[in-house]
């Protein structure tokens, strides 16, 4: 069937163990880029019924070079035999096909099977044909995209080179396109997927993998350095490596073994670019005078194409490397103190949680200075970071490697480690001798809260929160003191957190209300006001005293808010009443310390009279001794502020306090409210008796009201009416009670 093929060159005997040499693929794991595989030759499958004709190709062709490269040919006598040598070959550059084989169209199901069943668009394929007039319709060369079609006469040794050679580049481009484009795959997914990867170290390992991936090798001879990372002068480190090289990560650059994998990294490094020799270096230039050089060992210098991608894949990977660097940089923020170059609070909750796991023999120590706003202020702040590093470094020296410290807060540090050295007796010790800072000797004390892990059935930062409890009950000892945690300390601090939390949701529920307890004149027994007294009925219907409650609201804060609404609820009773015919009423409201000093607290005032259309005389604040006495200006100021408003002030608990003569002068206040301790015991001690007759004497000499709180008997009226006092509040009159009950009570009194 086929015909001999006009050969201009002289027919020799092929030797078939040169043909076994070219079958056998000298490197199965060829590159898949590039277009040239490492065997370095181009291989071309020879299909073809007429064994002469395989002999006269190889012949005619030996010893030629193609774009460089000899030709390696395949051999196939028909079509089914060409599909079994397909079926495991994948980097064929040409298959010269015969047409007419076992049957007319074996030639054309070869193709059909090729571009159509194998997907092999890359391999150019070139009919020949010894009968024309089997040659294919036009629609199927272009169907299956033929190279080329040639009768065999046709094809002279120089025509088959010719054609061989536009076959060959043509497969070239297509596989250069081909690979480029996987390659541009291969960025993008590479840069999503890296950009994933969280931290330097993983980063790098991640582009060792991606780089291996985008030459087509093995994640071998592979190795990453650094230079310039946490300081810029630093020696450059191995941040990743693969292969041979990966028991390096973390070495200096100059500890590496291998010469010339040493020399070229630091090559790159210095000169600053990539490198292509036998070893490819590429060079990722980034910020802040930091760099990354890779070294991928490819065995060979790098064709331009892969060159290219490597430039693209580089300049992509340089912003990623910028980005985790970046990353790692806020991570060092957020975890460590930057000052003093320890953990911070996080950080330490994080150590705290890990140690849980084995809590036996373990203490957790809050160390706190004492004085150290002071010393901030009167030395300045430089002064005040030199201070702390010098006690960073003298506890430091004393903990050793078996303990954790961190900065918890400005001038408080945790320290966490074995009993034996973290203990009370301990860490006093370490402040006993005076401090060294910049030349100056410095007397620094510190007091502690200590918990042993074991004592404590919390974790994390709960943990914290228990050695912030035991700090807190040192401090209110002494400065300089410490103080182990207990459990029992540790319910108290969650009892009244909870309370906290119920008081929060009370309020924001509606479940506290203000009652109202009258005030009588002693001496004609008419009432004259009521005092505004606060309640919190809780969702299981028990009342919380205010003496409980009061305080929290006010460390939280939330007396402001609550002390605002009883403010407004009061004076709406008084325009209540008034409009009930009580014209005659005023009402007294205790005020907080944190009310008072508010800023807002006069708008707070105002706003209220105003909304309700009350007039100020009609409103009494009932402010405490001891607050009075506090900051006596800002006082004096509130108070004539207060003045301007027409409402009147009372001291509460009066006789509690320290208050001096001169001072209660000064405040010209309108009532002294006697506190109901001395009223109880007016008639049992003398001592009472002594003090509610100083108290009164006190308010009259300075021309003020005087009252008296906690009447319980009517024993107790008679013998304070007997000393002059004006006034008085308590169960015998009445108990506190709501609005209505006010009413009731009062309409049946007129
Ligand atoms: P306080 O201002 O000294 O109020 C007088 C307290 O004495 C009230 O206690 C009242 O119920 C109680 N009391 C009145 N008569 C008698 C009596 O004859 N015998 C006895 N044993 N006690 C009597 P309460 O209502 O428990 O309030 C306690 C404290 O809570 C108040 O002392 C006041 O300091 C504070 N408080 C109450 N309501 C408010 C408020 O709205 N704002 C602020 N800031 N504090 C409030
Ligand atoms: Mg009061
Ligand atoms: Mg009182």
């Amino acid at each position: 069937m086929s015909e001999k093929i006009e050969l201009a060159s002289t027919v020799a005997s092929a030797d078939d163990d040169d043909l076994l040499q070219f079958l056998e693929d000298p490197h199965p794991e060829v590159s898949e880029s590039g277009g040239q595989s490492a065997g370095k030759s181009w291989r071309v499958l020879i299909v073809d019924d007429d064994a002469d004709v395989h002999k006269a190709t190889e012949l005619a062709m030996q010893g030629l070079l193609v774009e460089g490269l000899p030709l390696a040919f395949l051999h196939a006598e028909s079509g089914v035999a060409a599909r079994s040598i397909l079926a495991s070959e994948s980097d064929l550059a040409v298959v010269l096909l015969d047409v007419v084989m076992e049957s007319d169209d074996a030639g054309l199901q070869l193709i059909h099977h090729m571009r159509d069943v194998l997907g092999l668009q890359a391999t150019r394929i070139v009919l020949r044909t010894g009968q024309p007039g089997y040659a294919p319709e036009i629609e199927t060369v272009q169907a299956y995209d033929i190279n080329d079609y040639k009768t065999k006469s046709e094809l002279t040794r120089t025509r088959l080179y010719t054609v061989l050679t536009a076959a060959i580049r043509s497969y070239k481009q297509i596989r250069a396109l081909e690979s480029n484009r996987q390659g541009l795959e291969l960025i993008v997914e590479g840069s999503a997927e890296l950009s994933r990867l969280r931290g330097l170290h993983r980063f790098a390992e991640g582009v060792v993998t991606q780089l291996c991936a985008l030459l087509g090798i093995l994640p071998e001879g592979l190795i990453c350095a650094q230079a310039g990372s946490d300081r810029p002068s630093g020696p450059p480190r191995i941040i990743a490596a693969a292969g041979q090289y990966s028991g390096m990560i973390n070495a200096p650059l100059s500890s590496v073994q291998v010469p010339q994998v040493r020399k070229l990294l630091e090559r790159c490094l210095t000169e600053r670019k990539n490198i292509y020799e036998d070893a490819t270096c590429l060079y990722f230039g980034l910020s802040n005078d930091r760099a990354i050089a890779a070294l991928v060992d490819v065995g060979h210098a790098l064709q331009d194409i892969d060159r290219q991608l490597l430039l693209a894949f580089c300049s992509n990977i340089t912003v990623g490397f910028e980005n985790v660097m970046l990353y790692t940089q806020l991570l060092d923020h957020a975890y460590n103190d930057q000052l003093l170059q320890l953990p911070n609070r996080t950080r330490f909750i994080e150590l705290l949680e890990q140690n849980l796991k084995q809590p036996q023999g373990i203490t957790l120590a809050l160390v706190d200075l004492d004085d150290f706003a002071e010393i901030n202020d009167a030395f300045g702040h430089q002064f005040g970071d030199q201070v702390l590093l010098s006690v960073v470094s003298r506890l430091s020296q004393h903990l050793g490697f078996n303990s954790s410290m961190a900065r918890i807060s400005g001038d408080t540090f945790g320290i966490l480690g074995p009993e034996g050295l973290i203990n009370a007796t301990g860490i006093e010790a370490l402040f006993a001798d005076p401090f060294n800072v910049v030349g100056e000797r410095l007397q620094i004390s510190a007091t502690t809260g200590l918990v042993r892990l074991t004592d404590s059935a919390s974790v994390g930062s709960e943990l914290l929160l228990d050695a912030q409890i035991a700090l807190k009950r040192a401090k209110q000892q002494n400065r300089g003191s410490s103080q182990y945690f207990s459990s029992a300390m540790g319910q108290d601090a969650r009892e009244r957190f909870k309370l906290l939390k119920g008081l929060r949701a009370g309020f924001e529920e509606r479940r506290l209300f203000v009652v109202y307890q009258p005030q009588i004149d002693l001496e004609t027994g008419k009432v004259i006001a009521a005092e505004a007294l606060l309640r919190w009925k809780t969702e299981e219907g028990k009342f919380v005293p205010p003496d409980q409650f009061i305080p929290l609201a006010e460390q939280s804060g939330l007396i402001i808010n609550i002390g605002e609404f009883v403010l407004r609820t009061a004076c709406y009773q008084v325009k209540q009443l008034r409009s009930l015919g009580h014209a005659d009423f005023r009402m007294a409201v205790n005020i907080s310390m944190a009310q008072f000093r508010h800023p807002n607290f006069m708008d707070v005032l105002n706003n209220a009279l105003r909304d309700t259309g009350i007039e100020g005389h009609c409103l009494e604040l009932e402010i405490t001794e001891s607050m009075a006495m506090e900051d006596i200006h800002m006082v004096q100021r509130v108070l004539s502020a207060i003045r301007g408003t027409g409402a009147t002030v009372a001291i509460d608990d009066f006789g509690t306090g320290f208050s001096s003569l001169s001072q209660l002068r000064q405040l010209k206040v309108e009532r002294l409210k006697i506190d109901r301790a001395f009223v109880q015991e007016a008639q049992n001690s003398n001592a009472g008796y002594t003090i509610a007759q100083m108290v009164i004497n006190l308010g009259r000499g300075l021309g003020m009201r005087v009252i008296a709180e906690g009447i319980e008997t009517d024993e107790q009226r008679q013998h304070l009416l007997s000393m002059g006092c004006h006034e008085g509040q308590g169960y015998l009159f009445a108990r506190p009670m709501t609005a209505e009950d006010l009413v009731l009570w009062m309409d049946a009194r007129r």
